[in-house]
């Protein structure tokens, strides 16, 4: 943790948020352990007074899973953190005999699932994990939406393409419905210093249509290691300006308030 604190203090980064994955109730390799939550609060806050241009934030990712992963607010009531993050990496739900992982470095595990789980059926695979979208958004109660088309990550135009009608309506609903319940955007690059994906999440239609409706950004580069911290973040601001985001969001005082994108 040290050094992601250093290194954005060293790149002169007003904000810093760490978020690692929230327990969601089922084994999986990638979140931490509940009885880990009060260590990893009480390092972020050791770090606070030490750098007085930086402000630490603490968040979790939470990965909903319908009927699976569990009641995410119980950390909120129950620890101090700053925001919940949501995202899909899991998808599908109790009625499958595994979830669809479409997160990781392994663009097999994506083309398995999708052949195994949803018989090759792209359009049913693909509308369950903004269906899973949709739910989260309208359900949970999470403040940022994490990287919210990576279904699109390992799929590099082979299987469906994002300018076709039924890719957009179902991508744009889910702009929609963040617009409904004031949650906030935030413009991901992971995909791209990863070379996993060709674009930001979200891709810059989405973008557009976050623009027009005001919808709240941060930036984020998701960062697992600290030298990833600034990697393509410039090229972040200006897709926002170019689609026409007027500001981003910082958590101050507890309020989420706007800085203008210059
Ligand atoms: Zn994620």
């Amino acid at each position: 943790m040290v050094r992601f604190v250093d290194k954005a203090a060293e790149l002169h980064f007003d904000h810093l948020g760490f978020s690692s994955h929230a327990p969601i109730g089922f084994r999986n390799k990638f979140s931490i352990q509940e009885e880990q939550i009060p260590q990893y609060l009480a390092e972020i806050e050791m770090y606070k007074p030490k750098y007085q241009n930086l402000t630490l934030y603490s968040a979790l990712e939470c990965d909903f899973v319908p009927g699976l992963s569990i009641d995410f607010e119980k950390f909120t009531d129950k620890y101090d953190f700053d925001y919940l993050i949501g995202g899909v990496h899991l998808v599908g739900d109790s009625s499958m005999p595994e979830l669809w992982f479409i997160d990781g470095g392994d663009p097999k595990v994506y083309d398995y699932g999708l052949m195994n789980y949803f018989g090759g059926n792209v359009h049913k695979a693909v509308t369950t994990f903004w269906e899973q979208t949709f739910e989260m958004i309208e359900t949970q109660k999470f403040e940022i939406i994490a990287h919210f088309d990576k279904i699109k990550m390992h799929n590099h135009d082979r299987y469906f393409r994002e300018d076709e009608k039924w890719y957009r309506d179902l991508a744009v609903h889910a702009v929609d419905l963040i617009k409904e319940k004031n949650l906030i955007v935030e413009i991901n690059s992971r995909g791209l210093y990863r070379g996993r994906c060709d674009s930001f999440y979200p891709a810059d239609f989405l973008l557009r249509e976050v623009a027009k409706r005001d919808i709240p950004c941060i930036i984020s580069s998701d960062a697992h290691k600290s030298e990833e911290l600034p990697l393509f973040y410039d090229e972040a601001r200006q897709h926002l300006k170019d689609a026409g985001v007027r500001a981003l969001v910082a958590l101050v005082n507890g309020k989420w308030i706007e800085d203008e994108l210059l």
